[in-house]
């Protein structure tokens, strides 16, 4: 199916969660800020969008369904006056697409008010929000972002801190969390680190952001990243940090690297661009290809092949041109008229693939469907062979710390061995990079990292997927 969420992305992808962004510094437009913030963070959700700043009274909130640009205009954005704000763009991990989804959620409650943003998928919601339901909670959207502020809001006696290190004991999986009150902003990431989340120096005030680019776009500069288990609190005295929760083993999610993070980014101290260039180059190293040209799958491809092209010393060449102009009113294409759907995406370049051996380089394949247009659309173009190269293992099991990868079953690398893949998809050659290859580029921090939808290592217990609330976009 034609990815109708995420306009820009190619139908066959994993789907980016969520991006958060927060600022504390008094004397700045920090509504404005917050907008920008969110802009450098749009590839990460295009579904909702939504700002709440506080003033020290009140916490004031606009959100709506849409890309930033769409939710935003210069009105609304004047109607905010403070000096923190958090802001959400939103994939629905859990929770179906609807405008009661869309975060920050903000909340008044027996302390006074309270907004929250959150990137990740919590593990055990289910069994949470069925034991709140009995107490007496009522919810409501259907996020599990709205189990976290129950939480909170409950566990709150004494300061917000020990809230959240009551909530830390109480949730599994993935989150990265933003919340702001009428005085403070927090930030806490959970014990593993599934999901990045850094902070930043902006003049006298601070910002935190799920990605690094987001920082350096608002003119701030990287201070650090969010460690797990740690809760940061930011006022008029400056930053605290507070270890909520004793930090596990590592598990940063290692497909913001091979996919889903900005290539500017930089998190938990690697590159994303460096990384997704040492992936070509291993997988080079690993295949070795009798080919005339190295060609990307723009964009998340490229970097990768300019690494293979590197190392296999084979010319690099722009073969397949993107259109960066579908907006999200683009009308999606017929049943019978997906062919045209890719091609309005990537388009081939005849004069550079014509007679060529060709290595098309791409970052992942998921279902296996955009893999085979792309190889008939090359040959149709002239190349004379066509061999897929994928600089990540093969996805086998499904995400449920907050990436939308389909659900198992649709998995063409869970269905059939490789050799069924490459005929499937009608490449001459077809190699996946090796997770050992993968990890091995973050020596010596090999073991830091999730690759449980290669490996069906899941670092926290995972639901039944019957009870994982996740959704699926087919
Ligand atoms: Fe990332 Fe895969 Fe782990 Fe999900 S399962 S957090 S997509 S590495």
């Amino acid at each position: 199916m034609f990815n109708e969420v995420n306009p820009f992305a190619l139908p066959d992808k994993p789907v980016e969660e969520c991006g958060v962004f927060g600022i504390y510094a008094p004397g700045m437009d920090v509504a404005r800020i917050t907008y920008y913030g969110l802009y450098a963070l749009q590839h990460r959700g295009q579904e909702s969008a939504g700002i709440a700043v506080a003033d020290g009274r009140q916490v004031q909130l606009h959100k709506g369904m849409g890309l930033v640009t769409e939710v935003f205009t210069r009105h609304s954005l004047d109607k905010f006056s403070g000096h923190m704000a958090i802001g959400h763009v939103r994939y629905s991990t859990t929770g179906a697409s609807q405008p009661l989804n869309a975060q920050p959620l903000v909340f008044r409650y027996a302390k006074g008010m309270l907004g929250l943003a959150h990137n990740g998928n919590l593990t055990n919601v289910t069994d949470l929000r069925s034991q709140l339901a009995s107490t007496g909670s009522v919810f409501q959207s259907s996020t599990d972002s709205e189990v976290l502020v129950n939480l909170i809001a409950r566990y709150n006696a004494n300061s917000l801190e020990e809230a959240l290190m009551k909530c830390m004991i109480d949730v599994k999986g993935a989150y990265s969390l933003l919340i702001i009150t009428e005085n403070a902003l927090y930030a806490a990431r959970d014990p593993h680190g599934f999901r990045p989340l850094c902070l930043g120096r902006l003049g006298d005030g601070y910002v935190i952001a799920s990605e690094s680019c987001a920082l350096t776009t608002v003119g701030a500069a990287f201070i650090r990243d969010v460690e797990p288990g740690e809760i940061i609190r930011i006022d008029r005295e400056g930053v605290t940090s507070t270890q909520g929760f004793k930090a596990q083993n590592p598990a940063h999610c290692i497909f913001e690297y091979i996919y889903f993070a900005r290539p500017d980014s930089t998190m938990d101290t690697f590159n994303v661009n460096k990384v997704r260039r040492e992936m070509g180059r291993q997988l080079a190293r690993e295949y070795p290809v009798e080919a005339d040209i190295v060609i990307p799958v723009p964009d998340s491809g490229t970097a990768a092949a300019r690494g293979y092209a590197e190392e296999s010393g084979i010319p690099f060449e722009e073969g397949l041109m993107k259109n960066r102009y579908i907006g999200r009113t683009f009308i999606q294409p017929t049943q019978e008229m997906r062919e045209i759907g890719v091609r309005l995406k990537l388009n081939p370049i005849r004069e550079v693939l014509q007679g060529k051996r060709v290595v098309m380089v791409d970052d992942s394949i998921v279902r296996g469907t955009t893999s085979q247009k792309l190889v008939a659309m090359l040959r149709q173009a002239g190349a004379r062979e066509v061999h897929m190269c994928i600089s990540s293992p093969p996805v086998l099991r499904s995400c449920y710390y907050g990436i939308d990868t389909s659900d198992e079953q649709e998995l063409i690398a869970a269905k059939m061995p490789l050799e069924e893949i490459r005929r499937s998809i009608n490449a001459d050659g077809l190699h996946y990079l090796s997770l050992e290859g993968l990890l091995d580029i973050f020596a010596p921090k090999q073991n830091h990292f999730c690759t449980a939808c290669f490996s069906g290592n899941y670092p926290v217990e995972v639901p039944r997927p019957k009870e994982s609330g996740k959704y699926s976009l087919e």
